[in-house]
């Protein structure tokens, strides 16, 4: 039993100031966790957000808190990287219910998670808070502020795309969606113990290499954002502030695989997937555009680093100009006023029903009720 705060902040994270990174890494802090607030001597651009997970809403009350740990720094990690930057420093602020203060078990996983994941990326936990609710049943709220330098002098804006760039999009697409509505349909019981801890680390994975590969994306983007709340709605927030419409390739799209694999024993269509992999959030890619005359020297470059080895990018449409008078301010549901089309590999606009393009917290009909 964690008598107090003080005690729980030393236990669990506290220690991680001293997490196993390298000397460059705590260059620019002049004081880490320990005082009234830290201390950064910091040079250049940064990009600084703050991202939160609430327990019913992000995750389940039993999800594996060794995954949950890395999740809440991703689910930040991914923003910075959205906007040409690199983490460097983070805050994590944990709101708990008195029920949670003795699951020792619980927060040993949770801290080991958030330390093995700031070593992945190469980040130092430079302070937060805790603070704990007498109401038994009050949700785990786990929120972190990360501060990202930017890599080189671009950024990747929203509204940096052109008519004729190229959209890629990194990783693959559906398994989180698919593990969320198996969790929540009850289908993922019908996978043996070893295959559904294989299906649960794989649909929470994050590449961390995306550090090296956001040097190569703003050395030839201007425009990106993360995927966190399904593919459609995110790169529709890209064609709303860039004034464009957007042609995806349905044969291009990078269902996940292994995702795919396991449909048999979820008795959910292929074409559900698809749905899940373009609506659904949790996915946590990376959406970028390059100018078409710079796709080859991309893709060349891409091919040669070493370091990016199997890591997936896959170009998957492109940028065109819209054919109708937009309203560009109040276009909020951008999917269902047509300004992307999925096209088959011979050109013919597809005839997916999507609805509503992404999961949005201010709607009751978001993605996960309606696929
Ligand atoms: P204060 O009362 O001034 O807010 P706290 O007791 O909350 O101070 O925090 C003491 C130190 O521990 C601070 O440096 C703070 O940043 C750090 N800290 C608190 N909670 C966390 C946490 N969850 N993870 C990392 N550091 C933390
Ligand atoms: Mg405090």
């Amino acid at each position: 039993m964690v008598s107090d705060e003080f005690s729980f902040i030393h236990q669990y994270f506290a220690r991680l100031k001293h997490a196993a990174l390298p000397e460059s890494s705590s260059a620019g802090v002049v004081l880490g966790i320990g005082d009234d607030a830290a201390i950064l001597k910091l040079s250049g651009n940064y990009a600084i957000t703050t991202d939160t997970l609430v327990e019913n809403v992000h995750f389940f009350p039993n999800f594996n808190p060794h995954l949950l740990g890395a999740r809440a720094l991703e689910v930040n990690f991914s923003d910075v990287y959205a906007m040409g930057a690199r983490p460097q420093y983070i805050t994590l602020s944990l709101d708990l219910s008195e029920r949670y203060l003795d699951f020792d078990k619980f927060w040993q996983a949770f801290a080991q998670g958030v330390e093995e994941c700031l070593a992945r990326h190469n980040c130092l936990l430079i302070g937060g808070n805790v603070t704990r609710s007498n109401n038994r049943n009050a949700p785990l709220t786990i929120s972190a502020t990360a501060f990202g330098q930017c890599v080189g002098t671009g950024l990747l804006r929203r509204n940096g795309a052109q008519v004729g760039d190229r959209i890629y999009v990194t990783g693959s697409l559906g398994s989180n969606g698919l593990y969320v509505k198996t969790v929540y349909n009850n289908s993922l019981r019908n996978l043996d113990s070893d295959e559904r801890r294989h299906f649960e680390e794989h649909a929470f994975a994050y590449d961390a290499r995306m550090s090296k590969f956001v040097e190569h994306v703003v050395a030839y983007s201007q425009c990106g954002i993360d995927v966190s709340d399904g593919l459609l709605g995110d790169l529709s927030h890209i064609l709303m502030q860039s004034h464009c419409c957007a042609l995806l390739n349905y044969e291009s799209l990078p269902l996940d695989e292994l995702s795919r694999s396991l449909l048999p024993h979820f008795k959910i269509s292929e074409k559900s997937l698809l749905k899940l992999g373009l609506s659904a959030g949790g996915d946590y890619n990376l959406i970028f555009t390059v100018p078409q005359d710079k796709q080859a020297a991309f893709e060349a470059e891409l091919k040669q680093d070493p370091e990016l080895e199997g890591f997936l990018c896959t170009c998957i449409g492109e940028v065109v100009a819209s054919e109708s008078e937009q309203d560009w301010d109040h276009n909020f549901l951008a999917t269902d006023s047509g300004l992307i089309t999925i096209v088959n590999a011979q050109g013919e606009p597809t005839t997916l029903r999507l609805g509503v393009g992404s999961f949005n917290h201010f709607l009751r009909n978001s993605s996960l009720s309606e696929v």
